[in-house]
């Protein structure tokens, strides 16, 4: 199943939030998926 998810973000071309839709900058790796605000929640 992590494959899927590994796969998943592969084909996504700019990196996006995927709560609120922000676009996440390359440096903020750590952070995974989500932007600031909403790794702030
Ligand atoms: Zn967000």
């Amino acid at each position: 199943m992590i494959e899927n998810v590994v796969e998943f973000f592969k084909n996504l071309p700019p990196k996006q939030c995927t709560t609120c839709g922000e676009k996440i900058d390359e440096q903020h790796e750590c952070y995974g998926s989500k932007c600031d605000s909403c790794n702030n929640l």
